[in-house]
């Protein structure tokens, strides 16, 4: 079954009624995200495309760009989003590895991404701006927002994302229409979705979070949304009496609580405020207890995946513990494994494991790599460490919750947002004077986790660490940029010549909080 159509079975009948409630802006109904989407989709349809041909969109937050993603659905085509923080090495490798048939992007970026579109044989380059205009309101206006919604398998691919940037474990991961309407289904009755909830949506829609977590969610409870462009605190102080849930990173918490302003009595139509993507600190869930009153639910999940793991919503499901995120989903299986393949006892910290009806099909054009991340007994391989049961936060938890301690891959996630430091340092490397460079994820008060890189100059060179920074800005996304860069003689390594990145972090843990 067509995602969407399991979606709009839970569109409320009035569809005059708002779907997405815009502060500052015009609100728009249900009625019109469906015809709008429709008339997209009579567009992509009139380009006579084969079905499954990729919709690239590196597009601003926005109602148009909401149905877009709806309309590719309805169409049969796969979604692509993309962040509009890439740069043109990002989208190069991106639309050369995935092959759009259309591109999206907003106007201001047109001059600079045609060039590479074109490079990439793209066939169709239109714009959308964040006000909702752009050619591809143009083109699609002449349609009648009647469009049959193509039935599909549920093995149709609907959305590829991409998980990281340009180097090494860049990886397109394909989601079937399937794997996004069972995780869905499964979280609107774990998480007790109503068609009367009021989502505040603050995430990205380029990401799991906003798009599959958020988006769908809410869709699929028929239930409407407070649509904001992005997370600003003091308008999240503004809606959140109005709003029954919240879903954010764990960076968003820790800027509420930092607002005074931020009380029980804000909270007070709250049902749910549920946090992941990044580790929440346990002084951040119990400091938010403590000002709210509120249990922060945290869940576990990845762009291969869905949602894997979550706390409990309902009583009769269990406790919510701190430090850890919950329990695996129903239909959903978890398992430890040890580096030696052999399973782990409760308690022992190992590999996570997963498999579900949730699991993506694979890593787009990169079989061999899929191949690498599946065990031959078909789990698939997160790349998180964790446990089952045993001690979370000093508190003896069901063997049957999972806490986890760390990434077996090399990774840092800021402000919620993957950062693969292999990518960076492939950028540091290449600049004149530069011998080699580390770059490590270390603890930081707002975002999480911030990169630091560490870098070894040539025989006489002489390197400007703001020119360092200033250079990656012009080539990376800006949330990838190391927030701190230190030039050293030589890195730290082991004998068998492996940077030591474990030091490194230790070294400058205290960069930005207190050690
Ligand atoms: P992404 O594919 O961008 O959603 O990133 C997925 C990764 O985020 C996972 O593999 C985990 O490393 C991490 N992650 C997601 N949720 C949590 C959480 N609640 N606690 C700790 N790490 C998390």
């Amino acid at each position: 079954m067509n995602l969407y159509s399991l979606l709009e079975a839970s569109f409320p009948e009035n569809r005059d009624s708002i779907c997405l409630e815009i502060p500052d802006g015009r609100d728009r109904s249900w009625g019109e995200i469906e015809s709008g989407a429709a008339r997209m989709a009579q567009w992509l349809a009139s380009l006579e495309l084969p079905l499954g041909s990729r919709v690239a969109a590196p597009i601003e937050k926005s109602p148009e760009g909401l149905m877009l993603y709806l309309a590719s659905l309805r169409a049969g085509m796969v979604f692509l989003p993309l962040n509009t923080a890439y740069r043109d090495a990002e989208l190069d490798y991106f639309f050369g590895n995935a092959k759009p048939s259309v591109v999206v992007c907003p106007s201001k970026n047109l001059d600079w991404i045609t060039p590479i579109a074109s490079a990439n044989h793209v066939a169709h380059v239109v714009t959308l701006d964040e006000d909702g205009t752009g050619s591809l309101m143009q083109a699609s206006a002449g349609f009648d927002g009647q469009f049959t919604t193509v039935a599909v398998s549920d093995d149709a691919l609907a959305s590829i994302l991409y998980t990281s940037g340009t180097t090494g474990r860049s990886k397109g991961a394909m989601l079937s229409h399937g794997n996004l309407s069972s995780n869905a289904s499964t979280l609107r009755h774990y998480w007790g979705w109503r068609s009367d909830d009021v989502l505040l949506h603050m995430l990205p829609i380029f990401h799991i979070h906003g798009l599959f977590v958020g988006v769908n969610g809410a869709m699929l409870a028929g239930a409407k949304m407070i649509w904001l462009s992005k997370f600003d605190a003091k308008a999240a102080l503004r809606c959140l009496p109005k709003a029954t849930i919240m879903m954010g990173v764990p960076t968003f918490y820790v800027r509420l609580l930092t607002e005074t302003a931020f009380t029980q009595e804000v909270c007070r139509t709250i049902r749910l405020f549920v946090s992941g993507s990044a580790p929440l600190l346990l002084e951040t869930f119990l400091e938010f207890k403590e000002r709210t009153g509120h249990t922060i639910l945290e869940r576990y999940g990845m762009s291969e995946t869905g949602m894997l793991a979550s706390n409990p919503y309902h009583q009769q499901d269990g406790t919510r513990f701190g430090g850890t995120v919950g329990k695996p989903l129903p239909g959903v299986s978890i398992r430890i494994t040890g580096e030696d393949g052999q399973p782990c006892k409760v308690g022992e910290i190992g590999l996570i494991e997963v498999k579900g009806p949730n699991i993506f099909k694979g890593y787009w054009e990169m079989p061999d790599k899929t191949k690498e991340e599946f065990t031959t007994d078909g789990w698939f391989r997160t790349g998180d460490m964790g446990r089952l049961g045993g001690e979370a936060a000093g508190v003896q938890v069901p063997d049957d919750y999972v806490s986890i301690v760390g990434r077996g891959k090399d990774l840092i996630i800021s402000g919620g947002f993957n950062v693969y430091p292999k990518e960076i340092e492939g950028f540091i490397d290449d600049i004149a004077g530069v011998e080699e460079s580390a770059v490590v994820g270390v603890p930081h008060p707002d975002f999480g986790e911030v990169g630091v890189a560490v870098v070894v100059a040539k025989a006489g060179a002489v390197l400007d660490t703001f020119a360092i920074q200033s250079f990656l800005k012009t080539k990376i996304a800006n949330f990838k940029v190391p927030k701190k860069v230190v030039v050293v003689k030589e890195l730290p390594r082991n004998t068998m010549g492996k940077v030591q990145k474990n030091l490194l972090r230790d070294e400058h843990r205290g960069s930005f909080i207190q050690k």
